[in-house]
C-alpha cells in the first residue's frame, strides 16, 4: 500500500499529517512573518537611496528566509534544531533561552499550534482531496499575511499576488467554483474596496484602507468567486467593528489609530469559503425569503 493510498483511505491518518505539517509549516510562518516585512525595508531602502543617487551601501550580510540561521535576539545564541520542535521545544525550555534564560514570546507555540489546527481542520473537512491541498496553502497565506498586517499594517504583495494567481489556477480546474465566477470574484473584490476607499476618502479626506485590502478581497474573490464576496465584506466588518471596539477599550487609544483590516478581511474571507453557502441560505431561511 503506497502512501498516498493509505492517506485517501484513512481520514484519521490525514488529519494527523494535516496537523504534523501545519504545526511544522507554523514554525515556518513565524520566520516569515518577523523576516519578510524587515527583507522588504531593506530592498525599499535601497531603492530610494538609487533614485536620491546615494552612494551605496556597504554589503550587509544575506537576510532572507532561510539566511542566517535563528539565534536569540537577546545573547544571539544559535538556535539549535533540538530547540526548533514546534510547541514542544518551548514547553521543555519552560518559555525561556537555553544559554540567557531570557522569556521567549508565547507568541511563537501559539502560531505554531493554530497552524497546526487550522491545517488539521482542513484535512478533515476536506478529505484527502486537491481542495484541501489548495486550502492548506491558501490558509497558511492568510494567517502568515495577517499577523504581518497587525504587525506591520502591511498586506505584502509577495503573497498576496501568488495566491490570487494561484486561486485563478485552482478555479481554471473548477476546484471550487467556476473559472468566470473566480475571474469576477477577483474584479469586483478589488473594485469594490477601491470604491468605498476612493468614496471615504472624497468625503472624511482620510485614508480607510490600504491598496493591499483591495487586493486581498480581489484573492479572495479569486477563490470562492463573485459569490463570497458580500458575506466576506459583512462578516469582516461585523467581526472588526466588535473586536475593534473591544481593542479601543484595551488599548484607550485614539480612535484614528489605524486598525488593520486585512486580518478581518481573511477571517471573513475563510469562512465564506468553507461555510458561506450554508451562511447565506440559512439567512435567507431565517428572513424569510
Ligand atoms: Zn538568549
Amino acid at each position: 500500500m503506497t502512501l498516498t493510498n493509505l492517506l485517501a483511505g484513512n481520514l484519521p491518518a490525514f488529519v494527523c499529517v494535516g496537523l504534523l505539517l501545519g504545526l511544522l509549516i507554523g514554525s515556518f510562518l513565524n520566520v516569515v512573518v518577523y523576516r519578510l516585512p524587515k527583507m522588504m525595508q531593506s530592498d525599499w531602502r535601497e531603492q530610494a537611496r538609487e533614485i536620491l543617487e546615494l552612494s551605496d551601501e556597504p554589503p550587509a550580510a544575506p537576510f532572507n528566509l532561510v539566511l542566517p540561521n535563528s539565534s536569540c535576539p537577546h545573547c544571539s545564541h544559535e538556535i539549535k534544531p533540538w530547540e526548533n520542535i514546534p510547541v514542544i521545544s518551548y514547553l521543555f525550555l519552560r518559555g525561556k533561552c537555553s544559554s540567557c534564560k531570557a522569556p521567549i514570546s508565547m507568541r511563537y507555540p501559539l502560531i505554531e499550534l493554530a497552524c497546526g489546527l487550522l491545517s488539521a481542520f482542513i484535512a478533515w473537512h476536506f478529505g484527502f482531496t486537491w481542495q484541501a491541498g489548495a486550502m492548506l496553502l491558501l490558509t497558511w497565506g492568510l494567517l502568515a499575511m495577517s499577523l504581518i498586517d497587525i504587525d506591520h499594517q502591511l498586506l505584502p504583495d509577495s503573497l498576496v499576488l501568488p495566491l490570487l494567481w494561484l486561486g485563478l489556477i485552482a478555479n481554471s480546474f473548477g476546484l471550487f467554483t467556476s473559472l468566470e465566477d473566480a475571474l469576477w470574484g477577483a474584479i469586483a473584490g478589488y473594485l469594490s474596496l477601491w470604491s468605498v476607499y476612493w468614496l471615504f476618502k472624497l468625503v472624511t479626506g482620510k485614508e480607510g484602507m490600504g491598496y493591499g485590502d483591495f487586493k486581498l478581497l480581489a484573492m479572495l474573490g479569486a477563490w470562492g468567486g463573485w459569490q463570497v464576496l458580500p458575506l466576506t465584506i459583512l462578516l469582516s466588518s461585523l467581526v472588526g467593528t466588535v473586536l475593534g471596539l473591544v481593542m479601543l477599550r484595551l488599548r484607550n487609544a485614539e480612535t484614528s489609530t489605524p486598525i488593520p483590516f486585512g486580518p478581518y478581511l481573511a477571517i471573513a474571507g475563510w469562512i465564506a469559503l468553507l461555510w458561506g453557502e450554508q451562511i447565506t441560505s440559512s439567512y435567507l431561511q431565517i428572513a424569510g425569503f
